[in-house]
């Protein structure tokens, strides 16, 4: 991404974060490494949540949007709950989600694939769905991995813990209703 852009991209992201509920508290990130320390995923991610905040207010998006990190995240809240600056940084993680989804900046589409699948899935079941999941992703990458999950599937089946029919919950029109008012909310 040329410089120029970048710049543009990370000072119109950071007033989108800015405008979250507590985003305008990102400017009071102490680098504590608090975050990181409770990242589940930290092992997993190129930098974690600390270097995150450190690069964005550095105007690194870039730095940023190269690596997996943000789709590593699993939105466990324990660095928002821990922030000592009550930083809002799974939101934060979320907003650039979006930014990369909506401006195609994403540089390894492998989150994001997942991202759409399982949100295809809770649309059709009103939950997660395993099975439905999987089969969407490794058909949209590489089917081939899929045969070595095959192991893992025959063992959590035998346990009764993968449902090759997924049911649908109930009141899945109520989850439609909900979600697309979320949306035409997000619009507005
Ligand atoms: S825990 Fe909060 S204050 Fe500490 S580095 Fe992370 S974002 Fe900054
Ligand atoms: S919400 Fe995301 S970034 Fe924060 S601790 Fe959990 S996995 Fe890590």
């Amino acid at each position: 991404m040329p410089t120029a852009l970048a710049k543009e991209l990370c000072d119109e992201f950071l007033d989108d974060v800015y405008a979250l509920p507590h985003g305008e508290k990102l400017k009071q990130c102490l680098q504590c490494g608090t975050c990181s320390a409770s990242c589940p995923s930290s092992a997993a991610m190129e930098f974690g949540p600390r270097e995150i905040i450190a690069s964005l207010r550095a105007g690194m998006l870039d730095r940023v949007l190269n690596a997996q990190t943000v789709w590593l995240c699993v939105s466990c809240y324990s660095c928002t709950v821990r922030c000592p600056a009550g930083i809002p940084l799974t939101d934060v993680m979320y907003e650039l989600k979006r930014l990369e989804v909506d401006k195609g900046l994403a540089k390894d589409a492998t989150g994001e694939t997942m991202a759409h699948a399982f949100a295809e899935t809770v649309d059709r079941y009103g939950r997660n769905a395993e099975t439905t999941l999987l089969r969407k992703y490794f058909l949209r990458t590489n089917p081939l991995h899929a045969l070595a999950q095959i192991p893992l599937a025959i063992r959590l089946f035998v346990r009764g813990r993968l449902e090759i029919f997924p049911r649908k919950i109930k009141g899945l029109d109520s989850l439609h209703k909900m979600l697309a008012a979320i949306e035409e909310n997000g619009r507005r």
